[in-house]
């Protein structure tokens, strides 16, 4: 018994986790194990040593069973050891670098103009999309047969709902709907059936200024879309007024500012006329304010509308607008 109680201690000394320590219990102490055999053996031996052994055995299995239940909390202990190890956290390892998300340059640019105008007392107006030939062509003065009406130009759904091929036709909507006097931006996308190239886009950014009251000159015009113009390209920028013809405001012009790249003295950008032009602009034909319903004795309002890409292409020096549209991390990570 005595052989029988070392073999067990040292196999519990050995003893490295719960299974192996339950096997070492089965095997002594166990229904089938040595230590009990023994005991079921005593009937075999004389009388008088019954108690003996009886007694020895008891003990035996008494402290087995107590080195079982140490060697038990022994190895709870070293496997909660373990686990904390496993969990440390090495505060000296370097973090890991997350890409901080950037505003897209035209996104920029919207939230420079929009800027402007807000300060100048504007509100930001959007219209729809997919928009009534009435609105983009009818009601600002452009009738069936004029030439900005190309078929080759815009994308037409069906023979009276298109895709709006400029932000004018907001002015509409809006002047139907709210009395003089009226200051509002109309910023979104425009659709036009043009090839993909360096300048052209299917799908582009207009926005569309818009102010109509008492009294409003082309001076107030020109007032505003100056100090726009050099909000944007700086104070010292050149502006210059060019005539030129759009159906929905008489007098119609351009405005031009001295060449970003060459301030004025020629080159390729300017296509060396020193000059780049930035918006159309005019005061509104009395015809579209007759067509809304005002009185053009009483009111007159002027208008701008301008390219998104254009002045964005412009401000940051980029050449190739298909750079917006390809979503290339290379080049949005610079703005
Ligand atoms: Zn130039």
């Amino acid at each position: 018994m005595k052989k029988i109680k070392d073999r067990a201690e040292t196999a519990l000394a050995n003893a490295e986790n719960f299974e192996e320590l339950e096997k070492i219990r089965i095997e002594y102490l166990g229904k089938k194990g040595k230590l009990t055999q023994v005991l079921r053996g005593m009937g075999k031996l004389p009388p008088e040593e019954r108690p003996l052994i009886g007694q020895l055995a008891n003990q035996i299995r008494e402290e087995l069973e107590n080195q079982i239940e140490d060697v038990k909390k022994e190895i709870k202990e070293k496997e909660k050891h373990a686990k904390l190890k496993q969990e440390v956290i090495d505060i000296t390892i370097p973090g890991r670098k997350y890409n901080i998300g950037k505003k897209h340059p035209l996104t920029l640019i919207l939230e420079d103009i929009k800027g402007f105008f807000i300060g100048m007392g504007y509100e930001v107006v959007e219209g729809p999309e997919i928009e009534l030939d009435y609105y983009n062509f009818e009601a600002l003065n452009i009738p069936e047969n004029h030439p900005a009406r190309d078929m080759q130009d815009t994308f037409y759904i069906n023979d009276k709902i298109l895709l709006r091929t400029q932000t004018s036709p907001v002015q509409v909507r809006v002047m139907e709907k709210t009395s003089p006097p009226l200051r509002i931006i109309a910023p979104g996308r425009v659709y036009r059936s043009d090839e993909v190239d360096a300048t052209h886009s299917p799908m582009f950014h207009q926005v569309e200024v818009l102010a109509v009251d008492e009294n409003l000159s082309l001076g107030d015009l020109k007032g505003t879309l100056i100090a726009f113009a050099r909000h944007l390209f700086g104070e010292d920028r050149g502006v210059r007024f060019r005539p030129s013809y759009f159906p929905f405001t008489e007098p119609s012009a351009e405005l031009d500012i001295s060449c970003i790249a060459c301030n004025g003295a020629g080159c390729r950008l300017c296509k060396y006329s020193g000059w780049l032009e930035i918006l159309g602009c005019g005061m509104v034909n009395p015809k579209v304010l007759e067509i809304v319903g005002y009185d053009p004795e009483k009111v007159s309002g002027f208008a701008a509308g301008m390219g998104v890409e254009r002045i964005a292409l412009l401000k940051y020096g980029i050449d190739d607008m298909r750079l917006f549209f390809e979503n290339d991390l290379r080049f949005l990570y610079q703005f």
